[in-house]
């Protein structure tokens, strides 16, 4: 008896997906869920949206009391649900999580420190309905980021769309609406490495944007620094593009030929001249040239091969421990 009300309500949910699903990634942001739920829950009331909509956490290893946040908004609001990891795998595996978890027909990525407007979402179904499969938010001002932050972000930019096929549009986070189709997609997509801008742009589809103004943090701290932003930068470029392997036998054959044509002039002049001073200077050039250039190129090849390990691995991109709310149905 319990087992077919169950398979009833699990037909009846995978019927009634709700129209949108909000998946927020979460670190150590106690102080930050209640504003961000009270301000997203006001904002999806106001779309009368008769099919209805979700919001999902994906607790990223908090090591605070955010799961114990999300838990309270659940009881006041049960579409607000979570999923918690079992420790930190980073926002791009917190992503994943959140795709492979989310039940909507269109999902928004968003973050919770209200940085993306939650009052940008309604713009977005309309370009949405409009027939566009991504509608991703472009950022309009930079402001709210320190200097060497935008300055930094501008070269990524500028770096990964001149080296990777995979253009990504510029100033736009993470903060977009996919379609259920995109989601799809991109949940088939086998690799480990989730460099979540390049594979939304591998994926293609009709896209638009939609303009905001990204404000300053409301509560809490940043969870990036500038190492992991660094990390996040070589595995935009090396999951993107092999450009950067591909440059050294450049530079080499280039080299090599320079090389070739001094020795030549090298032996040419000793036979003409006879012996020279001895060439100190000319000998360390190279010898320090040419050893600063392998080491470099060593160090290429190894990001890759490191990353190669990874993938054939083929561990899960993330773990979950416990889940909050959804009972009713996980439709897959
Ligand atoms: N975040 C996460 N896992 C991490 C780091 C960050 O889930 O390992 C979440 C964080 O809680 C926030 C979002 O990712 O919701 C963006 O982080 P943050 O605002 O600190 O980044 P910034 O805006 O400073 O680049
Ligand atoms: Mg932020």
């Amino acid at each position: 008896m319990a087992h077919s009300i169950r398979a009833v309500t699990g037909q009846a949910a995978a019927d009634h997906r709700p129209l949108l699903s909000i998946i927020v990634p979460v670190l150590n942001e106690e102080a930050t869920v209640g504003p961000f739920v009270a301000r997203i829950v006001s904002v999806l009331e106001a779309l009368r949206e008769p099919q209805g909509w979700e919001v999902l956490f994906i607790d990223d290893g908090s090591e605070d009391a955010t799961l114990a946040a999300i838990a309270a908004a659940n009881r006041i609001e049960p579409r607000v649900r979570a999923i918690a990891l079992s420790r930190n795998f980073g926002k791009e595996a917190a992503l994943s999580a959140g795709l492979d978890h989310a039940r909507g027909q269109a999902v928004i990525p968003i973050d919770v420190d209200l940085q993306d407007p939650p009052e940008v979402i309604g713009a977005m179904l309309a370009k949405w309905r409009e027939g566009h499969e991504v509608v991703y938010g472009v950022r309009r001002n930079r402001e709210s980021d320190s200097l060497p932050k935008r300055i930094t972000a501008e070269w990524y930019y500028r770096a990964h769309n001149w080296l990777s096929h995979d253009k990504i549009p510029e100033h736009a986070g993470d903060f977009r609406l996919l379609d259920r189709k995109v989601v799809d997609v991109i949940r088939k997509m086998p690799e480990r490495n989730r460099f979540m801008k390049g594979l939304f742009a591998w994926g293609g589809f009709r896209q638009a944007a939609v303009e905001y103004e990204r404000a300053e943090r409301a509560h809490g701290s940043t969870k990036f620094n500038y190492w992991k932003l660094w990390q996040l930068a070589l595995d935009g470029i090396t999951s993107g593009s092999t450009l950067p392997l591909r440059i050294w036998s450049y530079l080499g054959g280039g080299i090599a030929l320079l090389a070739f044509g001094y020795a030549v002039y090298v032996v040419i002049r000793t036979l003409i001249g006879g012996g020279d001073v001895p060439g100190y200077p000319s000998l360390i050039v190279a010898i320090l040239f040419f050893g600063g250039l392998q080491l470099l190129s060593l160090g290429i090849l190894g990001e890759y091969v490191g990353r190669i390990l990874v993938e054939t691995k083929g561990r899960p991109l993330y773990v979950v421990r416990e889940e909050i709310g959804g009972d009713e149905a996980s439709i897959d």
